[in-house]
């Protein structure tokens, strides 16, 4: 059930929310009430890829536990810096997929744009992590290139808005950007689709603000919204009303989860996952297996655990809830779907 929009924050509040984050291990600690033993370990892993995490999400995690499903997530550990065999910096190959400054475009039909490096989060296993943003973030005049290339290439159906998080970037950015990119296509007949991947909107609600919803209304395009959640705990009141108010602008809201060992990687949390995406207007799109990143070797799951784990999803939702299990495999056309129903039959 999809009730009325509720009223948009004060304008401006989420920079605030966004600048006060907590990136010192030591905060979180005391926040958390977590022993003291772990945080030079922290550090060190932090010197690589810094803690990043807004209060509101740690809002959501329970104090005096270090197993918290969402602080699991964010903290970092010594057994990032281990190296680990196979796991590298760029294992999905996203360099040869890099069309101009900031243009991935791996997929004939769909241009992903990263529009900056910058996240309300620091997610630990995120596959960018050590990505070279500095130089190819398609930022004010960098994305001139970008857009250019979008423009003269009428395959491209879909253009897709990512980083880091686009909505680390303000509205009037926002709407700069589409609004090169409506003129880029003119000629050639317009786009059909323009997709944000964010996960600024479940960690930092605030975010979604009226300037925001009123730039998703403003589109030409049909809008979808995929949404990035991995744990029902992300899931507070004050995220669901976000995410109702982005439903309320008429986008498509889809969402995507990382399967992550000792985070979601059972069907119990997943299925209670789906049933509250559902209940705010959210269907789930896909579940990605992790790519072997470095740093994140101790989130992977197996292939064979994650098809165990969809069968049991399948069982327990009505189809439409399942969510696809994919992995990416350098140089495919499109990402290949491992399970998305059952795989394995009891007989
Ligand atoms: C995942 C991805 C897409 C989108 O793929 P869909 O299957 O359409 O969701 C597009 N471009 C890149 C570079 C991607 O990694
Ligand atoms: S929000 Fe997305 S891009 Fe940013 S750190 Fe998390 S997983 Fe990576």
């Amino acid at each position: 059930m999809i009730t009325a929009s509720p009223l948009p924050r004060q304008p401006s509040s989420w920079q605030q929310d966004f600048a006060s984050a907590i990136t010192d291990p030591a905060e979180l600690a005391a926040i958390l009430d977590l022993p003291a033993t772990w945080v030079p370990g922290a550090r060190r892993a932090a010197e690589v890829f810094g803690l990043r995490v807004p209060r509101s999400f740690v809002a959501r995690m329970r104090v005096g536990d270090p197993h918290d499903p969402l602080l699991r997530q964010v903290l970092p550990l010594d057994a990032e810096l281990d190296a680990a065999p196979g796991f590298e910096l760029d294992p999905l190959h996203e360099a040869e997929a890099r069309r101009a400054p900031g243009l991935l475009q791996k997929y004939r039909t769909r241009a992903l744009l990263v529009v900056t490096g910058a996240c309300a989060m620091h997610c630990r296993y995120c596959f960018r992590r050590e990505y070279p943003y500095e130089t190819e973030h398609s930022d004010t005049g960098r994305w001139r290139e970008a857009i250019a290339a979008i423009g003269a290439d009428s395959a491209v159906r879909e253009v897709i808005l990512s980083g880091g998080d686009p909505l680390s970037l303000g509205n009037a950015r926002l709407g700069a950007l589409t609004q090169a990119l409506a003129s880029a296509t003119r000629e050639r007949g317009g786009l059909d689709s323009l997709r944000i991947h964010t996960r600024n909107a479940i960690v930092l609600p605030s975010r979604v603000d009226a300037g925001l919803l009123e730039w998703l209304r403003a589109q030409p395009w049909r809008v979808t919204v995929v949404l990035h959640v991995n744990h029902p705990h992300e899931l507070s009141q004050d995220a669901l009303d976000a995410v109702r108010a982005l439903h309320g602008t008429g986008a498509q809201i889809l969402n995507q989860t990382v399967l992550l060992a000792g985070v979601n990687d059972d069907p119990k949390t997943l299925a209670e996952l789906s049933w509250r995406l559902h209940r705010a207007g959210v269907l789930p799109y896909y579940l990605h297996l992790t790519d072997a990143v470095r740093g994140t070797a101790h989130f992977a799951v197996d292939q064979s655990r994650g098809i165990e784990i969809v069968d049991a999803l399948a069982r327990e939702l009505p189809g439409y809830l399942v969510p696809r299990l994919v992995r990416e495999i350098p140089g495919e056309e499109a990402k290949f779907v491992v399970a998305a129903g059952l795989r394995r039959a009891r007989y």
